[in-house]
């Protein structure tokens, strides 16, 4: 089967993706469980998000500024891998386009 194209989502677009299990485990780990390159360790103060991508595999790519050092940080949230999620995704690609 053909992938779909990777497309970048705006927040509200976000929202409409997400569940409120699946936005809690997002803001969680945006606030200290991102690595930054340059702090060498977990995001102590969070993640400025400046892009946001639903891949190919229907996994969320975000990338983004570390709080502390304005570091690039990227992270990827392997949410594809949930039926539910893919199945509410590709819904979303078609209602979009
Ligand atoms: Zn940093």
């Amino acid at each position: 089967m053909k992938r779909p194209p990777q497309i970048p989502l705006n927040q509200f677009q976000l929202a409409i993706l997400l569940n409120d299990d699946e936005k809690q485990f997002y803001n969680a780990v945006l606030a200290e469980n991102v690595f930054c390159r340059s702090c060498a360790g977990s995001v102590a103060k969070g993640v400025t998000v400046t892009e946001i991508h639903l891949t190919d595999l229907n996994d969320l790519l975000v990338r983004g500024n570390c709080k502390v050092c304005k570091g690039l940080v990227a992270r990827t949230f392997e949410f594809g891998d949930k039926k539910a999620f893919y199945d509410r995704a590709m819904k979303f690609r078609k209602d979009i386009s």
